[in-house]
């Protein structure tokens, strides 16, 4: 059987060097790191992800300041927030609970934000920084992805990688720091043709897709680094992952589970993508 590698525990190791560096600035009387959520109306499941960033935050020393805008706010109203904190000196971090509710642009909302505060790594400056190589934030669950693999000791440099789903927020970011760092990368989508010979060529395969358990055994290579994206409701109310964690924890040589896997190196990734706009800053 393979590593299974787990988000949960790497994400407390890293929260704690985290928590440690914010502790030195305090104890040296800087203020806190501040990271402004602005959400707009009651989605249950934003309102739940909100709940675990706030927990982190908490545990590392950052104060989180969430903004809750009615379901029925204005553009303006919302952009008006943005602009505020965009303007805070304070401020370090900003980012805009998405989706936001039907009549509102996302996209106009996440490009007023000021780069330098986009800790989502979504604004388009920072999205152009990341596909030329430049620094910049990264966005969240990519940035967690490259952290479990150098966890499971895979350097992708010179590996073949697929990345199966190519969505602004994870496929695509996923896909170019992979390439970012030399490894050799093909991303798949709905259209893709012979998916699964295309997975079975992998060394690294990430799916990063939202069907449950949709890559068994037969996608993958022996001896693969497999990263499981997918956060899915099963009938039976269990969280499962896009891949059969049974069946491919015996062919892969390390997997992350689903729960505990990719999950809390995102909310991880949001806290030091904050802390590293404070120490810009300060
Ligand atoms: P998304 O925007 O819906 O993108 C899904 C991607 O998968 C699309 O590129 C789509 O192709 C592709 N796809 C769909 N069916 C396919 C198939 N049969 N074969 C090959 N490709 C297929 O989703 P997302 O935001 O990237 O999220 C993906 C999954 O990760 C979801 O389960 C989500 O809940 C989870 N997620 C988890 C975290 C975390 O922190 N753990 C964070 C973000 C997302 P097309 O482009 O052609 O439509």
């Amino acid at each position: 059987m393979g590593t299974v590698i787990y988000g949960s525990e790497l994400s407390a190791e890293l929260k704690e060097e985290i928590r440690q560096e914010i502790s030195w600035y305090t104890s040296r009387g800087r203020r806190a790191p501040k990271l402004a959520v602005i959400l707009v109306g009651n989605n249950p499941a934003s309102l739940s992800y909100i709940k675990g960033k706030k927990k982190a935050a908490e545990q590392v020393g950052i104060d989180l300041e969430v903004t809750h805008l009615s379901e029925d706010a204005s553009q303006d109203e919302l952009e008006a927030h943005i602009r505020i904190c965009n303007e805070d000196p304070d401020t370090d971090g900003i980012l805009i609970q998405l989706p936001l509710p039907k009549g509102l642009d996302d996209d106009r909302a996440v490009a007023l934000v000021d780069p330098e505060k986009d800790v989502d790594g979504l604004h388009p400056v920072n999205v152009g920084r990341l596909h030329l190589g430049l620094p910049g934030h990264v966005p969240c669950t990519p940035q967690g992805i490259m952290k479990i693999l150098e966890r499971m000791g895979c350097d992708p440099d010179g590996k073949t990688a697929v990345v199966v789903g190519r969505s602004r927020l994870v496929g695509a970011p996923v896909a170019r720091l992979l390439q970012n760092a030399n490894a050799t990368v093909t991303v798949c989508h709905s259209h893709t043709k012979n998916l699964k010979e295309i997975c079975r060529s992998a060394d690294i395969l990430v799916a990063a897709i939202g069907k449950p358990e949709y890559i068994t055994a037969e996608y993958v290579k022996e001896g693969a680094y497999v990263v499981d994206v997918g956060v899915n409701r099963k009938e039976d109310g269990h969280l499962c992952g896009d891949v059969d964690f049974e069946a491919v924890k015996d062919i892969a040589c390390a997997i992350t589970p689903v729960p505990k896997g990719v999950g809390p190196m995102t909310i991880c990734s949001l806290m030091q993508n904050t802390l590293n706009a404070y120490r810009r800053k300060i």
